[in-house]
C-alpha cells in the first residue's frame, strides 16, 4: 500500500526554487510548505526565497544588527 498524505488545506509537493542570494537550485519540501502555512501561520503567498545556507546567513546578519542596535542603545543611556 502507497503511503499518503493527507494534508488538511490541500495537497503540498516538494518545489524546486533558485535562491535569491547564490543562485543555487533548492528543493522546498512539502512538510516544510506545511510547517511555514500551518505552524508558522506564513502568509499563503509567500514562498522560499533563500536556500538553507543563505538563509543561516541572514539569520547570523539580523542578529547581530540586533546585537549593535543594543550596545548603540545602552551607550546612550549611560550619559543619561
Ligand atoms: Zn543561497
Amino acid at each position: 500500500m502507497k503511503l499518503s498524505w493527507n494534508f488538511p488545506k490541500g495537497f503540498y509537493r516538494d518545489k524546486p526554487f533558485i535562491c535569491k542570494d547564490c543562485g543555487a537550485v533548492e528543493i522546498w519540501k512539502a512538510w516544510q510548505q506545511k510547517w511555514w502555512y500551518e505552524q508558522r501561520q506564513g502568509d499563503p503567498d509567500s514562498t522560499a526565497v533563500r536556500c538553507r545556507a543563505c538563509r543561516i546567513r541572514e539569520r547570523e546578519r539580523k542578529t547581530e544588527a540586533r546585537h549593535e542596535y543594543f550596545h548603540s542603545e545602552t551607550k546612550q543611556h549611560r550619559f543619561l
